[in-house]
């Protein structure tokens, strides 16, 4: 077994039944995917468009990879995004929302979105403030063909364990009230208190490929 297999065969074993794991693999060169594909991993998420079709063009000789886009998603990128992935986590305005629905109306695809949600004060990250989703939610839920099925939360740096938790339970409370089934919280610092908290997909990457080349 390779030290990825052996990675990902743990991480598989430590998550609850109901998480999935996204293996992040932006930054990581095609072969480290062909290696956890062969390992078993078939969704892959990716924060650049350009590199995502890249890496993907080198791996058409393996069977369909389930592609999540992880990035912030700009509006003149939402057609490619669109192409290239089955899954886009980080909605974060209603305004992309509706583009992203015209767009993918127009590609004849239904892809699943989750909208990003900030929960706590971080100037490094996008999302919905929690009251400005309410106020936006009937009209983001009737944007046909998008499928709008998630919450998707980063938690800032710096927090401590419990805080970490408070962070996931109050996602998780979010997406109860408004009635979504799933829940994109956790990365490699976060994992476990995301995945305890009820998250359905974590997303990890340097936990699973190791440092980041050139990071
Ligand atoms: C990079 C990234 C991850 C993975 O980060 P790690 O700390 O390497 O696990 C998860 N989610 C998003 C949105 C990211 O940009």
């Amino acid at each position: 077994m390779t030290p990825l297999a052996a990675r990902l065969a743990a991480l598989r074993q430590a998550l609850p039944p109901a998480t999935r794991l996204l293996a992040v693999s932006k930054g990581q060169p095609a072969a480290a995917i062909r290696e956890a594909v062969a390992a078993g991993q078939r969704s892959f998420g990716e924060s650049r468009l350009q590199e995502a079709v890249a890496k993907q063009a080198e791996l058409v000789d393996l069977e369909p990879l389930d592609w999540h886009f992880i990035g912030r998603l700009q509006a003149n990128k939402a057609r490619g995004v669109l192409r290239a992935f089955t899954t886009i986590h980080g909605l974060d305005s209603l305004p992309l929302a509706q583009r992203l629905a015209r767009i993918a109306a127009e590609e004849r695809c239904s892809p699943v979105v989750f909208c990003q949600v900030k929960l706590r004060p971080d100037p490094a990250k996008t999302g919905f403030d929690p009251q400005e989703l309410r106020e936006h939610w009937s009209a983001l839920r009737q944007l046909e063909p998008l499928r709008l099925q998630g919450l998707m939360t980063i938690a800032p740096l710096g927090l401590s364990t419990a805080a970490q938790r408070q962070l996931f339970a109050d996602c998780a409370a979010l997406a109860a009230d408004l009635g979504v089934p799933e829940l994109s919280m956790g990365m490699s610092a976060d994992w476990r208190e995301a995945a305890a908290a009820g998250s359905t997909w974590v997303r990890i990457g340097s936990a699973l490929f190791g440092p980041r080349p050139g990071s």
